[in-house]
């Protein structure tokens, strides 16, 4: 019985935390990961952030040690600066998101934030430090209001209409009659998918976190969705380390450093004219996305038809 009560304990906690606004996402992902793959070392001492520099080095890693998925991957993203991973579905893109979060340690090499090796510090100051825009962001069925909140438990409503802002969310809420008390999610106000990213962003923006993750959704856009969208990343990066997951290679053009990682390893990296000049795997993908973009373009211009 007793083995039975603890798990349930937690997760009445988690409820009724919830139900309070109290919970932090980072903090649901921990108690909710029954088996934890990593444990602070003993007596594990907050990370110091400085400008948020982001290392990789020589980092192996593999989910079953029989199967390794990253073989020796490198790069730094320096303090404030921009770094693009872009690669095939598979090539282990967002196993390095999770890395840099932590939820596994790498075989091999280390993942440091200015300089101080994630396995040495507390794993609440990592998730801390970085805040996520996630590819699909899960809204309440509550207001605007809260799930910007959300990201910051407690915060003030100057510090949310300042996020929404910067996010460029404000001026959409101030357009709806019950502005940020607007219900939304599945029983309420049905937000764009470039609209529940802001908000996304907005609830991120609210940590002010030193590092952004930006995980992009791989679902296909219009390119006025696009462009947006590349709004939405300028305006979550700016002044913040950015890593970005990316799957629609227009969102990297303006990333200071672009790793093109194939099959656990990467394969190359540069800017966006280096790459493209490389005429490289990178351009190659990019004359594929292109022209799949303009076939779209086309089937849905005036008079098309099938
Ligand atoms: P995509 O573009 O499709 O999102 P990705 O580059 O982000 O792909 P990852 O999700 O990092 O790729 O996956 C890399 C490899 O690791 C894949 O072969 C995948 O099957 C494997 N993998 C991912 N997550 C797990 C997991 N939790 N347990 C075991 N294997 C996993």
């Amino acid at each position: 019985l007793l083995q039975l009560a603890a798990p349930l304990g937690v997760f009445g906690w988690v409820y009724s935390s919830l139900k309070q606004g109290l919970v932090d996402m980072e903090k649901m992902f921990e108690l909710l990961r029954v088996d934890r793959e990593v444990a602070d070392k003993p007596g594990a001492q907050p990370l110091q952030v400085r400008g948020g520099e982001v290392a990789f080095e020589n980092i192996r890693f593999g989910y079953d040690p029989r199967r390794e998925i990253l073989h020796g991957v490198s790069f730094r993203v320096p303090a404030g600066k921009t770094l693009a991973i872009v690669g095939p579905t598979g090539a282990g893109k967002s196993t390095i998101s999770r890395l840099l979060f932590r939820f596994y340690d790498a075989a091999d090499g280390r993942v440091t934030i200015d300089g101080q090796d994630v396995r040495d510090v507390t794993q609440t100051s990592v998730r801390g430090a970085i805040g996520i825009v996630p590819q699909d962001t899960v809204l309440f069925n509550d207001t605007i209001y809260y799930n910007i909140a959300y990201g910051r438990p407690g915060a003030t409503k100057e510090a949310i209409e300042h996020a929404a802002r910067m996010a460029e969310i404000h001026d959409f809420v101030m357009t709806l009659p019950d502005g940020y008390e607007t219900k939304v999610g599945e029983r309420g106000l049905k937000l764009s998918g470039g609209e529940k990213q802001r908000v996304a962003i907005a609830r991120a923006l609210l940590k002010d976190p030193p590092i952004m993750l930006f995980d992009e959704a791989t679902s296909a856009l219009d390119t006025a969705t696009e462009r947006g969208i590349q709004a939405n990343l300028r305006a979550a990066s700016s002044g913040r380390t950015t890593l970005i997951i990316a799957h629609r290679l227009s969102t990297v053009i303006d990333a200071d450093e672009i790793v093109v990682l194939e099959k656990g390893r990467v394969a190359e990296r540069g800017t966006f004219d280096q790459l493209r000049a490389a005429d490289g795997i990178f351009a190659t993908m990019w004359a594929k996305q292109q022209e799949q973009q303009n076939l779209a373009a086309q089937s849905a211009a005036p008079g098309f038809q099938l």
